[in-house]
């Protein structure tokens, strides 16, 4: 079966999400629809997207700089099987009317609440949660790293109390209007959002999460005290179920990764698509055990990290594998994810 997908939506996670569905065997990438002419807009063009128009889009202004549209996104959302949405914040939950209208599933992005869909998704943590719903969400970049993490330390042992400091870069890399340019914005919601967050996907995970906002546009990282009722025996067996879980990078001491600025400049040089860093960074130089109680650091991407599980939470929706883990594999492998 060839799963028919429109991407409703098309800045940083819209555009990565076509490209990827487009890489996929058992997907086709129908069109994506958009809310105004720009360089993103004319650049699916050149991809060969056919370009829909999103909300009140008008057909004359993207005719008048050349750019050809297809039609409105109602008339995509009747050629597809299954919509992403990847607009602004809350907006998905507006669009939900249109693909319930459409008669078609629908997967959300992060900045939706829960009770959007009927699942929020990990593909590492709940795979078979999302399977044959029909609407699902995949939780934001932030809690995306978390459920990761969770995944590999909760399957092996037992989590009496995760705490986690989010250090969030203030926008993305394009956003010219976000901050701030100096200065650290304490958030203050305590705890923060995003332990609960991550509680959507493991209800009964004993973490809180504290933010803080920085002026970088690179990546955030996480801060993470996890208090283990039964610990890892040292911490090379705690790095070791890292490493050999998908959508872990480990970097180690000697290769001169001091944070987040060689990260993405070992991205450039990987070259996946858009210079993108899909995986939790982790740093082995950056993790400690001491008793019961582990630390470690872990980067984030914010741009790129919930592409894969996007494409998972497609394939889990229409039972396109045989379990998460044949997914990933898939995903991973057209996406130029290095396995563990
Ligand atoms: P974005 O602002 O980069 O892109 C959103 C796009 O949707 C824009 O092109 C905008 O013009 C378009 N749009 C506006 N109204 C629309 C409508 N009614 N219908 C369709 N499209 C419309 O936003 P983004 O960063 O890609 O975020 C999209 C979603 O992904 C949000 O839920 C966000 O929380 C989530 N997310 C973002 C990041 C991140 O770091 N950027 C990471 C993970 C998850």
């Amino acid at each position: 079966m060839t799963v028919r997908v429109a991407v409703n939506g098309y800045g940083t996670i819209g555009k990565r999400v076509a490209d990827a569905v487009a890489l996929q065997p058992d997907m086709k990438l129908v069109g994506v629809a958009k809310t105004r002419p720009s360089y993103e807009a004319s650049r699916a063009v050149a991809k060969g997207y056919p370009l829909y128009l999103a909300a009140d889009g008008s057909k004359e202004a993207f005719e008048k700089v050349g750019l050809p549209v297809a039609g409105q996104v109602a008339d995509l959302l009747r050629e597809v099987d299954v919509v992403v949405d990847a607009a602004p914040d809350k907006v998905g939950r507006e669009n939900a009317r249109l693909y319930q209208a459409a008669g078609i599933r629908a997967i959300f992005q992060g900045g939706e609440k829960p009770d959007v869909a009927e699942v929020s998704f990990n593909a590492l943590a709940n795979y078979e949660a999302a399977r044959g719903k029909h609407t699902v969400r995949v939780v934001s970049c932030n809690t995306t790293g978390l459920s990761r993490a969770a995944a590999v330390l909760t399957s092996r042992w037992s989590v009496e109390n995760w705490e986690a400091t989010i250090v969030r870069r203030a926008a993305d890399p394009a956003e010219t209007k976000r901050g701030p340019i100096n200065g650290i914005l304490p958030t203050f919601q305590l705890p923060s959002h995003h332990g609960l967050d991550v509680r959507t996907v493991f209800p009964k995970l004993p973490i809180t999460t504290a933010a803080v906002v920085v002026p970088t546009t690179l990546m955030h990282v996480h801060v993470n005290h996890v208090r283990f009722a039964t610990p890892p025996r040292n911490v090379a067996e705690m790095l070791a179920a890292f490493r050999s879980t998908p959508r872990f990078h480990l970097f180690g001491s000697w290769e001169g990764v001091d944070g987040t600025p060689q990260v993405m400049e070992f991205a450039r040089d990987r070259g996946l698509g858009r210079n993108d860093f899909m995986e939790n960074a982790l740093w082995e130089n950056g993790a400690q055990l001491d008793g019961k109680d582990a630390y470690f650091f872990q980067g984030i991407h914010q741009e790129s990290i919930v592409i894969p599980e996007t494409v998972d939470a497609i394939r889990a929706m229409f039972d396109l594998a045989p379990d998460g883990a044949h997914s990933i594999a898939i995903t991973d492998r057209t996406l130029g994810i290095p396995p563990p």
